[in-house]
């Protein structure tokens, strides 16, 4: 069933480590071959084997108008034919930062950068410069790119892999980074009274997508807002998965909190390598060429991805995109908790916008702690049936699902009936393992 994508993995592990470019695509902790992907179309992902999946990857967030939409494809093509990239400036770039600036309400400027990695770090850096501190929080479970200050306790792909800190981070660097519970306001206020003049910003993902989807606690949010702006440290909102996700103008918008400085990336480059950060004009005036904070990216802003970013953030303003997303996940959770109850196997089922997550776990998950505690064997087997079944979910327990505009009403209810069958698969592991439990003893 995988014959050609086992053969392209194992000629991709002779020149590429690991035959990835990005670890968790390699299914590690899942004991299955990776899928190689020949083409994806609306909702849909082709693999070399010829088998189709519904997908829920979305390329990791970025795809909420599915796979080769016409007109992203249409702008491609005009596009590239007059130009990659030149390293001047183009309008198309102040075109790209006003449709940003409009939707996400706490931006005054944006600077465009080519990943979510290079956003968040770089908004590290202007907090850093701005408030004159080195210290920061971050939460732990939370991913917020491959940059050493925030490769500490890091959730996704680490947490997948079991190494959540990685060799190569320097201990003087992970001093700087304090990694603290996600949803344990007391445990930021109980550090501010600590550190509080060293702190220079708090950085956080305002919904947990790396670890599962987890979601902030009432009331967790603003109270970060509180004590960040009571000692002069920044509130940094990587919404690099959350922008034009969550909702239109992000978490920020969803949960009304006045972040200073926000990291985007994934949604805004429409498929294409993109990634911004912005905020107040008074911080952001701290980067170069105005202020002494040193950032720059050869092919930062480039035609190309500002054209398919803009192209997908004007599809996105259209009356009624959001609020028709979130019914649509709405449903796919809510069939997929009933398939679940049906079976007789507890989950958790999250959902919001239309991100989506569940856990294996008879009890609520809050934290990445909690999140630990789900049954990893139990995804393993539910995984491997769903695809059985045609649908392609995030290859880790400690991923969010999405969902895109071209998921059919359809699509969503094949995919209810056929996590159904996969916990009824889930079910039957449990009961067999039972069972040789107690043959063996
Ligand atoms: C994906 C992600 C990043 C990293 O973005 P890349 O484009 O992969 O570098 C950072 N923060 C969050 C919250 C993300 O989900």
């Amino acid at each position: 069933m995988y014959k050609k994508s086992k053969e392209l993995f194992a000629e991709a592990g002779e020149v590429i480590p690991g035959g990835v470019n990005s670890p968790v695509r390699a299914f590690k902790s899942l004991t299955h071959q990776p899928l190689f992907i020949e083409k994806g179309e609306g909702s849909r992902v082709y693999d070399a084997d010829g088998n189709t999946y519904l997908d829920y990857v979305g390329s990791w967030g970025p795809l909420i108008l599915g796979h080769a939409h016409p007109r992203i494809v249409k702008t491609i093509s005009e596009t590239a034919a007059k130009g990659t990239s030149f390293g001047a400036p183009t309008a198309l770039e102040t075109e790209m930062a006003r449709l940003v600036v409009e939707a996400v309400p706490s931006l005054e400027l944006v600077r465009m950068v080519n990943s979510g990695t290079e956003a968040v770090m770089s908004a590290l850096r202007v907090a850093r410069g701005y408030t004159k501190r080195n210290k920061v929080i971050k939460f732990i479970g939370c991913y917020h790119g491959h940059c050493d200050s925030f490769l500490i306790r890091a959730g996704s792909g680490a947490a997948a892999l079991g190494y959540p800190d990685s060799p190569g981070v320097t201990k003087g660097t992970a001093r700087d980074t304090i990694a603290l519970p996600f949803n344990d306001l007391k445990a930021v206020q109980e550090t501010f009274a600590a550190y509080g003049n060293e702190i220079a910003a708090v950085v956080i993902e305002p919904v947990a997508g790396n670890m599962g989807l987890v979601t902030p606690q009432n009331g967790y949010l603003a109270g970060l807002r509180e004590v960040t702006r009571a000692s002069g440290a920044l509130l940094i909102f990587d919404e690099v998965m959350t922008g034009f996700r969550v909702a239109h103008g992000g978490a920020q918008e969803y949960y009304n909190i006045d972040p200073d400085l926000t990291a985007l990336g994934k949604i805004i480059g429409g498929g294409l390598p993109v990634g911004a950060y912005g905020g107040k004009r008074e911080i952001m005036e701290q980067v170069a060429p105005v202020g002494p904070v040193y950032q720059a990216g050869t092919l930062s802003g480039n035609p190309l991805a500002m054209a398919v970013g803009i192209e997908t953030l004007k599809m996105l303003k259209e009356p009624g995109f959001y609020a028709e997303l979130a019914e649509k996940c709405r449903v796919l959770v809510s069939g997929i908790a009933a398939a679940a109850e049906k079976q007789g196997v507890s989950i958790q089922a999250h959902g919001i916008g239309s991100m989506f997550g569940i856990f294996f776990n008879a009890h609520p998950v809050t934290d990445f702690e909690s999140a630990c505690r789900s049954d990893l064997e139990s995804f393993k087997v539910f995984f491997r049936a769903l695809l059985k079944e045609g649908i392609y979910m995030a290859p880790s327990a400690f991923e969010s699902g999405f969902i895109s505009a071209v998921h059919s009403k359809r699509d969503l209810e094949d995919t209810a009936a056929a996590t159904e069958k996969a916990f009824a698969a889930v079910q039957r592991a449990r009961e067999e393992k039972q069972t040789a439990g107690k043959l063996i003893s």
